[in-house]
């Protein structure tokens, strides 16, 4: 183990890249550096692999990559493709979206797959759970440049050092805590309460389902809230439901739904009408419910760069956005494969790309795809749920949803599904 090419000055105990966050990001990332033979470390803080959430999306953008790496064949195995989208204002059918188009234009379809399945496929790529360290906490990162390695410390007091420490560590990043300190900034908290809270869930596989609703999913909209559900293998679905937290309960450092039980959810949208309950209503699918998660809703406001010196930072430490439009995981997958290649790059030609170099070319391209999502990921968010200036809300939900012709989707979507980064030198071994 080593990379000979540029770690002649690397004292004994020094890895070239320590990632902190065994997440979707930083998962990918170490995927890779498997594969390229690229010592890494990840400190993860939990025990074991805990995933957040219920089920995910995966768009075209983000399954290239998965492909590449091998990943997507499970994904294939465990997911289900999406056919169609039923959309309902209440009880009344707007439309029936075809959505089977999408593999034809963009090579992959949107697939939906239980979270944990995913999180257990990304950690087989990075080499099973031996290749986290669990239980570390990381509290501090020294990149101090006299030094040779950058210092990355834990909870617990152990320390690594590497030529890169890279920050996957989620949305309420240290390591973005800790960049904002050394550039000097009081403000560390670049993220804000929307003042929406999620609900999610998974359910088993619905009774009295057919071959006809494989694969279909629901956008449900009603006067005060609204419901995605999207298909999973076997009829399950998973939902997200999103409801705006009255008044005086708003609570921008906690979850104000911790703990949501099935009846939390219920309270909510338990009597509203769903196309696929026994009885048509949303009760029926969260009574069947296997798991349900309910979070706060947070976004990025004031953007940090997406490197400084030696540290990088990828998916919601970077860029948190709102998950209307399903994205936050595909662009942490991007982000692990555009800053793979920045490394690759520099560990194969040391001498022509220093590591500044691959990591300031990391920023440009990534920075203003992450600021382009959150920003269509929030404008999204308020088509979606019918709040946009001047009222317009309503009318250009009803156009969308229920007029616009499917190629107009497919042709908006162009600049999100169509760049589907790859990892450039994925043959390389970069230990010879
Ligand atoms: C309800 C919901 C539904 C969503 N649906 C979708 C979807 O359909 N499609 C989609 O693409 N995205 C979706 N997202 C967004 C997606 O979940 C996130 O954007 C994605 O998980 C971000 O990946 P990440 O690797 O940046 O962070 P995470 O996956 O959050 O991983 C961060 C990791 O860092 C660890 N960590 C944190 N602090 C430290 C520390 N100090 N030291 C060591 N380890 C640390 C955490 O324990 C965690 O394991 C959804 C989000 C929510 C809340």
């Amino acid at each position: 183990m080593g990379v000979q090419r540029s770690d002649r000055s690397r004292p004994p105990g020094t890895v070239p890249v320590v990632i902190i966050g065994a997440g979707i990001g930083g998962l990918t990332l170490a995927a890779i550096c498997r594969q390229v033979k690229l010592p890494c470390i990840v400190l993860e803080r939990t025990e074991e692999l805990t995933p957040l959430g219920a089920g995910i999306s995966l768009a075209p953008n983000a399954l290239r990559v998965l492909e590449q790496l091998g990943i997507y064949q499970h994904v294939r195995k465990h997911g289900q493709p999406l056919r169609k989208m039923l959309v309902h204002y209440d009880t009344e059918r707007w439309r029936e979206m075809d959505f089977t188009g999408l593999e034809d234009k963009f090579d992959y379809p949107v697939y939906s797959i239980e979270r944990a399945t995913l999180h257990g496929l990304l950690l087989d790529a990075a080499g099973g759970k031996e290749a986290v360290t669990w239980g570390s906490k990381v509290t501090d990162i020294i990149d101090d440049k006299a030094a040779s390695h950058v210092v990355v410390r834990t909870a617990d007091g152990r320390q690594f050092s590497c030529d890169i420490a890279v920050g996957a560590d989620g949305i309420r990043s240290v390591t973005r805590r800790i960049l904002a300190r050394n550039s000097g900034l009081d403000s560390i908290n670049s993220i804000s309460f929307t003042g929406r809270v999620h609900m999610s869930g998974y359910t088993k596989p619905l009774q009295g389902l057919g071959r006809e609703q494989e694969g279909v999913g629901n956008w449900l909209f009603y006067d005060d809230a609204i419901l995605t559900t999207w298909p999973c293998k076997d009829n399950r679905q998973w939902y997200i439901g999103v409801k705006r937290v009255n008044v005086g309960e708003k609570e921008p450092s906690k979850s104000v739904w911790v703990g949501a039980t099935k009846s939390t959810v219920n309270e909510v949208y338990g009597d509203r009408f769903h196309p696929f309950g026994a009885n048509k209503t949303v009760r029926d699918i969260v009574d069947q419910s296997e798991r349900i998660i309910a979070s706060n809703v947070f976004e990025e406001k004031d953007f940090p760069h997406m490197s400084c010196g030696r540290v990088a930072l990828l998916g919601d430490a970077a860029h948190s956005m709102t998950s209307f439009f399903g994205q936050g995981a595909c662009q942490a997958i991007e982000d692990a494969t555009e800053l793979s290649n920045a490394l690759i790059r520099h560990y194969l030609f040391p001498s022509i790309t220093s590591l500044q170099d691959g990591l300031d070319r990391y920023t440009e391209v990534r920075d203003k795809r992450g600021r382009e999502l959150v920003s269509f990921s929030a404008k999204y968010a308020g088509m979606h749920v019918a709040r946009l200036p001047y009222g317009l809300g309503p009318l250009t939900r009803r156009i969308v949803y229920g007029w616009l012709p499917m190629w107009c989707w497919f042709w908006g979507l162009e600049w999100l599904y169509g760049y589907q980064p790859v990892v450039e030198d994925l043959g390389v071994d970069l230990s010879i």
